[in-house]
C-alpha cells in the first residue's frame, strides 16, 4: 500500500538535480502532475513498468549555515540512504573520487542497502571509460549516464522497475476512518494525538504501522472507529535527521498515502508560512480528504474578527485550497479537539460522496445554459453528458466535443457549480474531459 522510495543521493553539482528533472519530465508517466504553488518539487509519484515509486531528489536542499557543506551532504545522505527502499548513488565522470563519496560508500555497504551506482556526465565514449574509477568504492561496476543526453536513463528504470514487487493498489479494509496527522515539526501534533486518544477514547492497542514509518492507533469514539496515522513519535527515534525538511517530508508523505483524511495541523500563533502550505498541498496532491485545524488557539489573542481574518489569511495564499474546512483548536486545554472529528467525518463522507448521473446532468444543463463555453479557435463546444467515474475523491468525466479546447477559468466555473450544490468541503475532486 505504501510505495517504495527511490533517493537520489551524491555530492553537490553531480548532476542529481538534472537526473530527477530528466527521470521526471521526459521519461517517466509522472502519476501526480498538479503544479505545485509553493515550490520546484523535490520529489515525484513515477509510474514505470507497471510500477509505482516515489523518486526523491536531495540535491535541492539548503545547507543550514551552522553546518558545513560537507556534513549537511553527508546528514542528507544518511537518511536518504535510512528511509529509502533504493538508493541512486550519483558520482560524477568527470571529476575523480572524493573522500565524501567513499564516506557515502561505507555507509551504504553497512547498512546492506539496495544501491544503484551511477557515474553521470558520460557524454562521450572517453567519458564513459572514466567511470571504472569508480570501482573502488567496493559498489560494483558502476552504471553510465548522462543527463545531459540522456543515454542510459531507459536501462536504469526499467532496472528500478526490476527490483520492486508489483504495485498494490491500497486495499480498502475495515470501516475505520484512517486519519493522518501531519504538519511541520512543533506545531502541536504529539499532544493532539495524546488529548485526542486521552483517557476517555477507546484505545485499541497500538499495532504496527501498515504504513512503514508511522505508528497506526486504532481507537474509538461515540461509537466510531478510527485509526490515526501518527508521524510525531517517530521524531524521537531519529534525532540526527529530525530537522531535515527531507525527512520530514518522507515521513509525511508515507503517512498520506495510508489515510482517508488528512489532518494538518498548524500553529495559530505563529501564522500559516509557506512550510504548512506544502503538507496541504502534498494531502491534496494524494488526493486525499483534507481538513485543517490551527491549533495552540489559546495562544492567539482573539477578538471579533480574529477567526474571519485568519481564515481570509488561507484563503489568500492558498486560494487554489479555499475549499479546505478549517478548525481553530487547542490541545493544550482541550478545546474543541474531539470536534475534529465530526468535520474528519463529514470529510470523510464528502470523499465517498456519489451523485447520481441525473442530477449531475441537469446541474450540467444549467450551468451551460447560465454560462457557455466560449468558442475557441473559432470551435463550440457542445456538453454531451457527464458521469461521475469515481469515489475516494469524486472525480467527474465530463463528456464534449472538444475536450482540449475547455478553458481553465471554464472547469473553475464547473468545480464551483459542483461544489455549490454539493457538499465537497475538504475534497480535490478531479474533473476530467473526453471526447464521446
Ligand atoms: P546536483 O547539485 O547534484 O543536483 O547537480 P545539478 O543537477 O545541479 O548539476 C550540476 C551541474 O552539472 C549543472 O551545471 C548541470 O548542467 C551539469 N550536468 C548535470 N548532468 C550532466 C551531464 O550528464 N553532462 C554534463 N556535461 N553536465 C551535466
Ligand atoms: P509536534 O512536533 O508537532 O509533535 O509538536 P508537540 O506536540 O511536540 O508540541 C510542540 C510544543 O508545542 C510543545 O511544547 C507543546 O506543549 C506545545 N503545544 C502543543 N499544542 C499546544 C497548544 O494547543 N497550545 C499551547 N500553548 N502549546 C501547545
Amino acid at each position: 500500500m505504501s510505495y517504495p522510495i527511490v533517493a537520489i543521493i551524491g555530492r553537490p553539482n553531480v548532476g542529481k538535480s538534472s537526473l530527477f528533472n530528466k527521470f521526471l519530465s521526459r521519461r517517466v508517466a509522472i502519476v501526480d502532475d498538479t503544479p505545485g504553488v509553493t515550490r520546484d518539487r523535490n520529489y515525484g509519484l513515477c509510474e514505470w513498468g507497471g510500477k509505482k515509486f516515489y523518486l526523491i531528489d536531495t540535491g535541492g536542499i539548503i545547507p543550514d549555515s551552522k553546518n558545513d557543506l560537507e556534513k549537511m551532504m553527508l546528514a542528507q545522505s544518511e537518511a536518504a540512504i535510512e528511509q529509502a527502499d533504493l538508493t541512486l548513488f550519483i558520482v560524477d565522470c568527470q571529476t575523480g573520487v572524493d573522500s565524501s563519496e567513499q564516506k557515502i560508500a561505507r555507509r551504504l555497504l553497512e547498512k546492506n542497502k539496495q544501491v544503484i551506482l551511477l557515474a553521470n556526465k558520460a557524454d562521450d565514449e572517453t567519458l564513459v571509460q572514466e567511470r571504472f574509477q569508480f570501482l573502488k568504492l567496493g559498489l560494483g561496476e558502476p552504471t553510465p549516464v548522462s543527463a545531459m543526453s540522456g543515454e542510459g536513463l531507459y536501462e536504469v528504470l526499467d532496472r528500478i522497475a526490476e527490483i520492486f514487487p508489483a504495485t498494490e493498489e491500497s486495499p480498502d479494509e475495515g470501516d475505520e476512518v484512517r486519519i493522518a496527522v501531519i504538519g511541520k515539526p512543533n506545531v502541536g501534533k504529539s499532544l493532539f494525538i495524546n488529548r485526542l486518544i486521552g483517557e476517555e477514547r477507546v484505545i485499541v492497542s497500538p499495532i504496527p504501522g501498515t504504513t512503514r514509518d508511522a505508528v497506526d492507533t486504532p481507537f474509538e469514539y461515540e461509537g466510531k472507529k478510527y485509526i490515526l496515522i501518527d508521524t510525531a513519535g517517530l521524531r524521537r527515534k531519529a534525532r540526527v535527521t529530525e530537522d531535515l525538511e527531507f525527512y520530514t517530508n518522507l515521513r509525511t508523505l508515507r503517512a498520506i498515502e495510508g489515510c482517508h483524511v488528512a489532518l494538518v495541523l498548524v500553529d495559530g500563533s505563529d501564522g500559516l508560512n509557506v512550510q504548512d502550505l506544502r503538507v496541504i498541498e502534498d494531502a491534496a496532491r494524494a488526493r486525499r480528504a483534507v481538513v485543517l485545524a490551527v491549533n495552540k488557539w489559546d495562544l492567539v489573542e482573539k477578538d471579533m474578527h480574529t477567526v474571519d481574518i485568519l481564515t481570509a489569511e488561507i484563503k489568500k495564499i492558498a486560494p487554489t485550497l479555499g475549499y479546505i474546512p478549517v478548525i481553530f483548536i487547542s490541545s493544550l486545554t482541550g478545546q474543541r479537539v474531539v470536534k475534529v472529528l465530526s468535520i474528519v467525518d463529514a470529510a470523510f463522507d464528502n470523499w465517498n460522496r456519489t451523485v447520481p448521473t441525473a442530477e449531475l446532468n441537469r446541474l450540467l444543463e444549467e450551468a451551460v445554459g447560465k454560462h457557455p463555453p466560449a468558442a475557441v479557435q473559432g470551435k463550440y463546444i457542445k456538453f454531451n453528458y457527464v458521469t461521475q467515474a469515481g469515489t475516494r475523491p469524486p472525480s467527474f468525466q465530463f463528456f464534449c466535443n472538444f475536450p482540449k479546447l475547455i478553458q481553465k477559468n471554464y472547469i473553475r466555473f464547473l468545480e464551483n457549480q459542483l461544489r455549490e450544490k454539493y457538499d465537497f468541503s475538504g475534497i480535490p475532486i478531479r474533473i476530467r474531459f473526453k471526447k464521446k
